[in-house]
């Protein structure tokens, strides 16, 4: 088992790229996959890097840096985010664009894997010139773009009003395109229920692992690190559906209540422009990382990659951990994680309900139709369950971790649509 070959240490220091890149090649050696795929699949299909210049309102000159990189794109056409980041460099971008494979194989969404940047902080422009940057990105990387090529979406730094910019100036060569971006504004195409999707993504699947594990979600502890859309969304549909929210913490600290918070005024706390320790009435005061110790059943990381290492995983007093963020843990913390027996629920099942929505967007798109919101959250339902049941299968017939198990099914499937489409 992976965890078995990786020293702790060693595995702490990983990148997100090397863990990624270490699950992969432990996924391959489970299932005996040829060297020569697996090489395929260890490269990229295309790396696409454009200059971006940006004329400031000062009328100085930035020469910002653009990238595209796509991975793999036998399942369908590429998708990944497009974050707007100063280091989001290439050797970034190429990381995330096969987490991205994984995760659109895993929900068995018809696409590939990509991710984009451009390298820039996007809090030190005007929306002109962020207007301006992101029509000549478009315009740059249009070539390799396409309804049925290659697809972006939000990402870190980028939110739906890039990407109405984006569509508008890919349009404006190829024809009205709503669908070469998903994420958008829903006057432009885009779609009800998208924003909420990873965190509701994120309950159906604890839905669905606790009815395997005979589990009542009403009996249910749940603490949350991060309350921004990810985090705030699984409280809300969890606390609809029973379960208690015992504590939530953000950047700058958490609060505790073991008889359960009040969610809705958290939330109008943070939508305010608050923080979650603005709270008032009966909790304590937690730091940041001490939320990530709070007595509960779930713990969900919904803030960073990174927070649970082989540190601090020990003081983890949860019996699962269902991962909101990309990477909260880990490969040093998830091996803790597994020696004391905490269940995790990993990053690329558990928060995929983002892509599987902008699937449904952009399938909306292309049939020009619309769907109603409650048709959408039982579609997202429905598919989030199915790759739940697929993955505990994949972990009950092979004895795997989750995670381990989740990499397996997808990587079967990219692998063998790879070689039933050839590739030499
Ligand atoms: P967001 O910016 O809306 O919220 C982030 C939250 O984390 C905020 O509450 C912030 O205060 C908190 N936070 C930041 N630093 C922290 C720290 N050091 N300690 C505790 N809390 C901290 O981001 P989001 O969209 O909710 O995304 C959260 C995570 O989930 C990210 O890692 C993101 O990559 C991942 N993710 C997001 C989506 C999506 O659809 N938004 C999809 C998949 C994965």
């Amino acid at each position: 088992m992976l965890n078995t070959t990786l020293a702790r240490s060693t595995a702490d220091s990983a990148t997100p790229d090397e863990a990624v890149q270490a699950l992969v090649d432990s996924a391959a050696r489970t299932i005996n996959l040829h060297a020569d795929l697996a090489a395929v699949l260890s490269t990229n299909y295309r790396e696409t890097s454009v200059q971006v210049p940006i004329r400031r309102e000062d009328g100085t000159l930035v020469v910002a840096h653009g990238h595209r990189v796509q991975h793999n794109g036998a399942r369908g056409p590429y998708k990944g985010g497009i974050r707007y980041h100063p280091d989001a460099d290439l050797a970034e971008v190429r990381a995330l664009a096969s987490l991205m494979t994984w995760k659109t194989a895993l929900l068995d969404l018809p696409f590939g894997g990509a991710k984009g940047s451009l390298q820039i902080d996007p809090g030190q422009y005007s929306a002109r010139e962020l207007e301006a940057a992101t029509r000549r990105l478009a315009l740059s990387l249009s070539h390799v773009l396409g309804t049925y090529r290659d697809i972006p979406a939000p990402d870190m730094g980028t939110d739906a009003r890039v990407m109405a910019w984006f569509m508008d100036a890919y349009s404006s060569r190829n024809g009205y395109s709503p669908a070469i971006v998903t994420g958008k504004p829903i006057a432009l195409g885009g779609a009800p229920g998208r924003t909420a999707a990873t965190g509701r993504g994120l309950a159906y699947v604890l839905e669905a692992f606790a009815r395997q594990h005979g589990w009542n979600l009403t009996d249910c502890r749940i603490a949350v690190q991060g309350f921004g859309n990810v985090g705030s969304w699984v409280a809300r549909e969890l606390h609809a559906a029973g379960a208690t929210i015992v504590a939530v913490g953000d950047v700058h600290g958490g609060v505790l209540n073991q008889s359960g918070l009040d969610v809705g005024e958290l939330i109008r706390i943070v939508e305010a422009g608050g923080a979650v320790v603005d709270l008032e009435g009966p909790h304590d005061t937690l730091s940041s990382s001490e939320v990530l110790e709070a007595d509960s059943d779930v713990l969900i990381p919904a803030a960073l990659g990174g927070s649970i290492t082989a540190e601090n995983a020990d003081r983890v007093n949860a019996a699962v951990v269902l991962e909101g963020a990309n990477h909260p843990v880990t490969l040093g913390g998830d091996a803790v994680l597994n020696e004391r027996g905490i269940q995790v629920i990993p990053d690329i099942l558990a928060n995929g309900g983002g892509v599987t929505g902008s699937y449904f967007e952009w399938a909306q798109n292309i049939q020009q139709f619309t769907w109603s919101e409650q048709q959408f959250n039982q579609t997202l339902r429905d598919r989030m369950v199915a790759a739940f049941g697929q993955v505990q299968a994949a972990a009950d017939s092979k004895h795997l971790t989750l995670r381990e198990a989740a990499y397996v099914v997808a990587l079967e499937r990219v692998a063998h649509t790879v070689e039933l489409r050839g590739y030499s």
